[in-house]
């Protein structure tokens, strides 16, 4: 069977000499596998029927708007919803199971979301035909037989209530008026809210206005609504994001807690806090933005490893070229040398913003090294960022070293730019997009840049802006790169493309990488040394001196009193389970984190 998907933002025919109809070897031999339509304003649709999967089209195309797979013929019983003509189709669905938390994992734009409007009964599913409008009972009919008929049967009957945190927070912001307190207390049908006050550390903000709150706060405020809805089945879309480590970690305790008994499905990209989370797990495989299929449920340990192994076994499926792998060797060509010299060298430093205490111990950087930085929000680490590089003075202590260039990609990501993608990336590096580098092949077509070159700054989604943000910032030559929370919505397998590009360009230019983020398992990927900050965000904070790996994220992780163990086939960190066998034991010993 084939999926034919035609982008009709990219799709221009009166910019073009409809190359995709001409060329058409079906269409010549006098045939129709596609043409002009008025279904989609006069652009063209492609018969899946009679189209032969030639791809003559796709490469005729100057626009790059077709796409077309050719797939296993059984596949075509799995089709579960289509949104449009030629669009985006989505094969297989997650079955929930009451009492387990599914998790959900995979790239953008394979249909998760879609999974999870559909188990809230928010969509309808049209089993592939787009222009159809099913009742509910034409959906039940459908799926007479199959384990999940069960579920949509009470969905569709109002025997289960639904809760859903959706994935863009912001986006719910604009809708709501008043306090945390107030808003609370009118979610809260479950009597549980002074429990989910607390299981989400929700004091500092309680009596806020909703418009004042940060993303992490918004976030928190969301979950606790979620949670404190009487209903049968919680959805959380993202859940993590903003948050930093110890917030997540809460977070994914708090819908462990309070989601007991329940149907519970999580769609999240940080994988320690799937993996703590989550108790089976659904792969979501396919092409962004083409087609997504729901593999098989597995449980949470196997999942994620056959994730990161890009191999399906149950399905026999190829998921991705490559592994994602722990150990480092993927990477040895790009070896720390530790005789390298010391670019960056600072002296003890103190700096007083207002309120704000800044604390950093002296320490150096050396040429080619990957800093990771670790620590809560709000407590110095820009900051630190900015005195590096003499934006800002400190009151006392100094940085040795002088004229040192930055390139830095903030937190928040906003589209600022009035031109195109294209425009953007040329304006900040003229042969960024010249087809023989190294970095055009790893970085902009890896991260599906080049797909959206023409498209407006203004008008990306917020992975795609921060995939812009990344590459633009990545592509100036620097001495110092500091990237502040690259991975927040970015996919898995985006976090490790961008981890490599980042370990890459900074060996190869003997630059000094600084990167802020909450994914731990991304510092474990590439950082060579680590960077602590602790303290009371918002009152103080104290920057330790860069340390081993092991021995920062040992530190860290006793601070958070959280022990992490290795997964013995991956070599991924893992979080043990508070109070279990290794987590009482890896405290005894004073070995938070196990190498
Ligand atoms: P992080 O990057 O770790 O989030 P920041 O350096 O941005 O931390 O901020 C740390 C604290 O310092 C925050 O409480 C922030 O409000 C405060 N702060 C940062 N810059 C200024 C400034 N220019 N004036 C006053 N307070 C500031
Ligand atoms: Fe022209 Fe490409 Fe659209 Fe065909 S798909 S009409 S070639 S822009
Ligand atoms: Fe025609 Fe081949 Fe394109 Fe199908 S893939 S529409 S057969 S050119």
């Amino acid at each position: 069977m084939r999926v034919a998907v035609i982008n009709y933002d990219f799709c221009k025919p009166d910019k073009c000499n409809l190359e995709c109809i001409t060329f058409c070897p079906i269409n010549r031999s006098g045939s129709k596998a596609i043409e002009l339509s008025d279904l989609v304003k006069g652009k063209p649709i492609i018969y899946e029927e009679t189209c032969i999967g030639c791809g003559i089209c796709i490469k005729k195309c100057p626009f790059e708007a077709i796409d077309i797979v050719n797939l296993p013929d059984e596949y075509g019983e799995d089709v579960i919803h289509r949104y449009k003509i030629n669009g985006f189709k989505l094969f297989g669905i997650v079955t929930p199971k009451r009492g387990y938390i599914i998790g959900i994992l995979g790239k953008n734009s394979t249909g998760k979301s879609t999974i999870l409007r559909i188990l809230s009964g928010e969509l309808i599913p049209n089993f592939g035909d787009p222009q159809a409008k099913l009742t509910t009972d034409e959906v039940l009919d459908h799926f007479k037989g199959k384990e999940i008929y069960d579920y949509f049967y009470q969905l569709y009957n109002k025997k289960i209530r639904v809760a859903h945190k959706i994935q863009y927070v912001e986006y719910a912001a604009k809708y709501l008026k008043g306090t945390v307190n107030e808003l609370l207390k009118r979610a809260d049908q479950r009597g549980k809210i002074d429990e989910v006050r607390e299981l989400l550390n929700m004091k500092s903000f309680w009596e806020k206005d909703v418009r004042y709150l940060s993303g992490g706060e918004l976030q928190k405020l969301l979950i606790a609504a979620t949670l404190l809805k009487d209903a049968d089945i919680y959805l959380f879309d993202e859940p993590s994001s903003y948050l930093d480590i110890r917030e997540r970690i809460n977070m994914a305790y708090g819908i462990r807690e309070l989601t007991k008994n329940k149907y519970v499905l999580v769609v999240e990209h940080d994988l320690i806090v799937l993996d703590y989370l989550a108790d089976l797990v659904n792969i979501i495989y396919g092409k962004s933005s083409v087609y997504g299929r729901v593999s098989k449920t597995y449980s949470n340990r196997v999942g994620i490893n056959n994730f990161l192994r890009g191999y399906l076994p149950a399905e026999n499926v190829k998921i991705r070229q490559e592994e994602i792998k722990f150990n480092l060797k993927d990477l040895t060509d790009l070896d720390f040398n530790p005789q390298a010299l010391q670019k960056v060298i600072w002296t003890d430093i103190t700096k007083k913003l207002e309120s704000f205490y800044l604390e950093v111990k002296g320490g150096y950087a050396r040429e080619g090294e990957v800093i990771g930085i670790v620590g809560p929000n709000g407590i110095g680490k820009t900051t630190f960022m900015r005195i590096l590089v003499g934006e800002i003075k400190p009151d006392s202590g100094e940085v040795l070293t002088e004229g040192l260039t930055l390139s830095y990609k903030p937190q928040k990501i906003v589209p600022d730019y009035d031109g195109t993608v294209q425009q953007y990336l040329e304006n900040v590096r003229k042969d960024i997009l010249s087809s023989s580098s190294w970095f055009y092949e790893e970085v902009i077509k890896r991260l599906n840049l080049h797909r959206i070159l023409e498209s407006y700054v203004k008008d990306l989604s917020g992975g795609e802006l921060q995939k812009l943000y990344i590459a633009a910032t990545l592509s100036r030559e620097a001495d110092i790169y500091v990237l502040d929370e690259p991975s927040s919505y970015l996919d898995v397998e985006e976090r490790y493309i961008v981890a490599k590009a980042i370990k890459r360009v900074t060996r190869e230019r003997k630059s000094v990488t600084f990167m802020v983020d909450h994914d731990l398992a991304l510092h474990d990927y590439i950082a060579d040394r680590i960077m602590v900050f602790s303290g009371a965000p918002g009152f103080y904070g104290i920057g330790k001196t860069p340390q081993t790996l092991s021995s920062g994220m040992n530190e860290f992780l006793k601070e958070l009193r959280i022990t992490f163990r290795r997964d013995m086939d991956t070599g991924r960190p893992r979080v043990n389970k508070p109070g279990s066998y290794l987590d009482r034991l890896q405290k005894e010993t004073g070995e938070y984190y196990s190498l």
